[in-house]
Parts: C-alpha cells; structure tokens; sequence
C-alpha cells in the first residue's frame, strides 16, 4: 500500500501546480533524512536546514510535499480546544500545559509567516464552540469557567446574536473565544515548499518501504533507490503506526470533508453576508463547519476508523452525501448542488490526546499526534525537533516536555473494536449536531 495524492481538495486546487518535482531515483547519502512533508517535516528541515547550512539534509514524501493532510486540514489554528468542564487543579494543570503548547505553535507560525511574508488568508477572528442542543449550555459554561481561570478573553451568545453573525438559525448556544486564527491550510503549507534551505533536497512521490540500522548508519528503501543516513527524523504523522513508529501509542483516524463553490451574491445575501467565521462543535463528532472570506462553506463531520491509504470513490462520495445534509441543515435556503470538491485526510491519535514528541533511539527523532491542533503544534514540534536533534534544549522543548505523556494502548483487536465502540457512541451523542 502507498500514500498517493488524489485532486479532490479544494485547498490545493486553489493553488499554481508545482513544477520540477523530483523522486528519488538513485542511490543517496545524507547527514540527515526527514519522513514526511508536511508541517511537521517541512518546519524540521527548515529548521536544521538553517542550524547546519554545510550539512546535507533530505526530506521524502510519498506523495506531493504539503498535500497529505497539512492541506487537507479545515486550517484553525487553535488557541483552546473544548473540555468538557475540570474540576479539579490537578486537570486544570493539564489543560494549562495544553494551552501554553497551542500558545507557542500559533507564536511560530506568527514568526514564520512574518519572516517570509507569507499571505495565507490570515485572519484573527477568533472561533465558537456551539450547540444546537440548548442543554450544551452545561457543558460551555463550565468551558468558559476554565478559560476564565486561565485568562482567555470569551463570551457566551445566545441564538440570536448567533443567527445574525454567522448566517443559520441552526445553532442555540455557542461560546466565542477570541484567539484563534483562521487560515487557508494549504498557501501555508506552499510557503513552507517554497522556502526550504539551499541545503535541503527534496523528493516526492517517493514512498519510504521499509528501513534499518547497521551500526551507526540508517538504511532507506525507496522503490528506485536507497538513502544512507546518519540521523533520521519520522514526521509521518497519521502514518507513523504504519512504519511501526510508536505502534503502541499511537493510531491512524480518516476524516472527510467537502468544500462548496463560493456563494454568487445573490445566495450570500439569502444568509445576511456574514463575516468570515469558524465553528467547532460542542459535542465531538458534531460538525465543524467554516465560512471562508472568499464566501465558500467547508464542513468536516466525520472521523473514523479506515485503511489510511485510500478512500474509494463510492466512500468519499457516501461522506459527502452525508455533507451536504449538512449543509442544508444549516442553510436550507441555498440550492443542493454547491459542494465543489470532497476528501479524505488521515491524523495521528494516541488514548490520552497528547502528542508524541521524542527521541526514540540513538538517532531516530519522532514528532506528531496532534488531532485538531496540527497546524501550530506541528510547525512548532518540526521546529523543536530538529533542535532536540541537534542536542541543544530550548524553553520551547521544556514546555513540551512538561506535556502528559501518551499512554499505552491495547493490542490489536482489542483496539479497533475500542476505537469504534467510541467513536459509534459518540455519533449518537452528536446526531442532531452532523
Ligand atoms: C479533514 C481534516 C481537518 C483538520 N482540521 C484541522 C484544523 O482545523 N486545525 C489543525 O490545527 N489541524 C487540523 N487537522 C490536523 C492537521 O491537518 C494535522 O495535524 C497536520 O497536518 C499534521 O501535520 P504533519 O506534517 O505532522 O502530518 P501530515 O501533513 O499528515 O504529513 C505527513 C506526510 O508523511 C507522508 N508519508 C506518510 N507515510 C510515508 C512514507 N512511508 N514515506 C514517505 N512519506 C510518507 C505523507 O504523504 C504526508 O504528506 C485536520 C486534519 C484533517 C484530515
């Protein structure tokens, strides 16, 4: 099975194709090999590319760089994410450290962007957690006494506040934190192609087949040539499990989304011309739905458990049925057929939501897991590790360390049947919320 690009998302489709793109093809030897070309990888290499300009740097991905899912992403880049309410100091510790890692992943990209002048639809508007369910309130207020005690800026609106900033009467409660940044995932990820380091070679459509250690050298087996290395960095995130890369704390989760046309003037007006917007749904499988700037509806309702290589035509075509009633639901007034473009993208998961950011053995470096939060901590963690492997610490590498680890999770089929049973019940849950 290898990762392969598919033209199916939006995202990239906004963008020029990308010329002289090379594959490995030879036989190759480097001081430093990177897996895996997305945020992660990509800030990784830049990164070492910077700290070791003499040295030879390469960066693999199996399909074209950036387009896996760091531009298949629905491009928030998070601040908070939704708890449902700590009690105790203890668990606001934990969310604290949560929140001071989103804090230094939006600061790096906030420095990359404006190093390189980088246009990707920037946007501080902040983004609501909400609810059709006038019960979540619960659950939100307790959200906003945790953001209150860690001094996030937020506020609760009531419907219809609701209805007039975003375009639907669909939603009854949500809370508005202020941070949080909207983007387009995939200019950011372009930007970070077009800037790599001189020193930095890279390969795509090259698919990293198996690998080995031989006293102090690292043995790469691509389908039409090799690469020796000294140092080697996986950044393969939703594929980790799959190179056997912390196999046991980590698993693969497909989500799908769609995108529409944007909206002819006259359809923008039927929804009051709203402001470009985000929701992220108060009950976890619920829909995360966002209003661009250029007047196009992108909605993500599904994560599931799926062969991370592909997603046949028929599946992607069922997820996005499921999409456009999700879309209607909310605007029912706009016409059925807008949905532009559907796709699949695969994250990395592990049991306790913490991410996986370590030193694994002599010389092999692992960066990933970050659900919904990749986009920052991603371009943070590829930064980061990329000094961890050079030796150095940083105040940046302390934080993430002070991070809960990621817990053991139970063998095949113990887990598949775990993960479904949740993730079953938490459809149920959030039904009306699709
Ligand atoms: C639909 C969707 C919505 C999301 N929404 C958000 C959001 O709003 N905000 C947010 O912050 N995050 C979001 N995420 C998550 C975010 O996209 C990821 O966390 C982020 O892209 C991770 O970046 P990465 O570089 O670690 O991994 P990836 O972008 O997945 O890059 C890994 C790369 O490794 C390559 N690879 C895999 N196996 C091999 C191999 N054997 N050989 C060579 N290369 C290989 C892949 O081709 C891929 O390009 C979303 C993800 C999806 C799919």
């Amino acid at each position: 099975m290898e990762v392969t690009n598919d033209n199916g998302c939006s995202w990239v489709n906004d963008l020029i194709p990308r010329t002289n793109i090379k594959t490995i093809n030879s036989n190759e030897d480097c001081d430093w090999l990177i897996i895996g070309a997305g945020y992660t990888g990509l800030s990784a290499a830049r990164k070492l590319g910077q700290l070791y300009p003499q040295k030879k740097i390469i960066l693999v991905d199996a399909q074209l760089a950036g387009e896996g899912a760091s531009s298949r992403n629905s491009g928030y880049l998070v601040d908070t994410t939704l708890n449902d309410g700590f009690t105790s100091n203890k668990e606001l510790e934990s969310y604290k450290k949560k929140t001071d890692i989103y804090e230094l992943g939006i600061n790096s990209v906030k420095k990359f962007i404006n190093e390189h002048q980088v246009d990707c639809d920037w946007n501080e508007c902040g983004k609501f957690f909400a609810s059709s369910i006038p019960e979540d309130e619960k659950i939100l207020i307790n959200f906003s006494n945790t953001l209150s005690r860690l001094g996030f800026e937020h506020n609760l609106l009531t419907k219809e506040k609701l209805s007039k900033r975003l375009g639907t009467s669909f939603y009854n409660i949500a809370l508005h934190t202020k941070g949080g940044i909207l983007l387009h995932p995939g200019k950011l990820v372009r930007a970070m192609i077009d800037v790599l380091p001189s020193n930095v070679s890279l390969y795509e459509n090259s698919f990293l087949l198996n690998w080995s250690k031989i006293k102090d050298q690292f043995f790469c087996n691509f389908k039409n040539g090799k690469i020796k290395t000294k140092k080697i960095i996986f950044a393969t995130n939703g594929f980790l499990k799959s190179l056997g890369i912390k196999s046991n704390y980590n698993f693969p989760i497909t989500l799908t989304a769609s995108m529409t046309r944007s909206l002819t003037d006259e359809e923008f007006k039927s929804i009051g011309e709203p402001k470009e917007w985000g929701v992220l749904p108060v009950r976890p499988m619920g829909a995360t739905i966002r209003m661009t700037k250029d007047k196009r509806i992108l909605i993500r309702n599904t994560a599931e458990v799926h062969n991370p290589f592909k997603m046949s035509k028929s599946d992607l075509y069922k997820r996005s049925i499921n999409q456009k009633i999700g879309i209607k639901k909310r605007f029912p007034q706009l016409p059925n057929d807008i949905i532009q473009s559907s796709w699949s993208g695969v994250v990395s998961r592990t049991r306790n939501s913490s991410q996986i950011f370590e030193k694994i053995d002599h010389n092999i470096f692992v960066a990933g897991c970050y659900n919904g939060s990749g986009i920052g901590v991603g371009t943070l963690f590829g930064e980061q590790i990329a000094i961890k492997a050079s030796g150095d610490n940083t105040k940046e590498i302390e934080i993430i360390e002070a991070r809960n680890k990621p817990t053991w999770l139970p063998p095949q089929p113990f887990l598949n049947l775990g993960i479904k049973a949740r993730l079953f019940y938490e459809r149920l849950r959030a039904q009306s919320e699709i």
